[in-house]
């Protein structure tokens, strides 16, 4: 009479049955298995299961938004590069981009004051 096991369908020994008729698994770890695998199958529709997948997805975005954000902060600064280039050339504000700089400065009249107001503030250069 031979057993087989529930969760890898090997064969019983007698020696691993013992004297346990009532054995239903090879080993431990296969109880074990299948014992997680029939909780995993008792527990995936239920509402805390659902819940809790939700937090991990949602974590899982939160993690990826911040890589996503740091990208952007990243192109950004190039951007930013780039304009500020394009206005030295063309002799035009490096704050604001948008209008010519003041003569012998590198930014426009009102650039400049609102630096100086930060650095007031600040008590240093920003
Ligand atoms: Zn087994
Ligand atoms: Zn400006």
């Amino acid at each position: 009479m031979s057993k087989k096991c529930l969760n890898c369908r090997i064969e019983i020994t007698e020696r691993a049955i013992g004297k346990s008729t009532e054995k239903k698994y090879c080993s431990p770890k296969c109880r074990n298995r299948a014992n997680s695998k029939k909780n995993y199958l008792k527990w995936k529709d239920t509402p805390e299961f659902k819940a809790n997948r939700l937090i991990k997805q949602r974590i899982w975005v939160e993690k990826n938004r911040a890589h996503f954000n740091d990208l952007c902060r990243e192109k950004n600064k190039e951007y930013q590069k780039k304009k500020r280039e394009e206005a030295r050339t063309k002799g035009f504000c490096l704050s604001c981009f948008k209008v010519p700089a003041k003569e012998g400065f590198l930014r426009c009249e009102r650039c400049l004051t609102m630096r100086r107001d930060a650095r007031k503030k600040n008590d240093r250069i920003i």
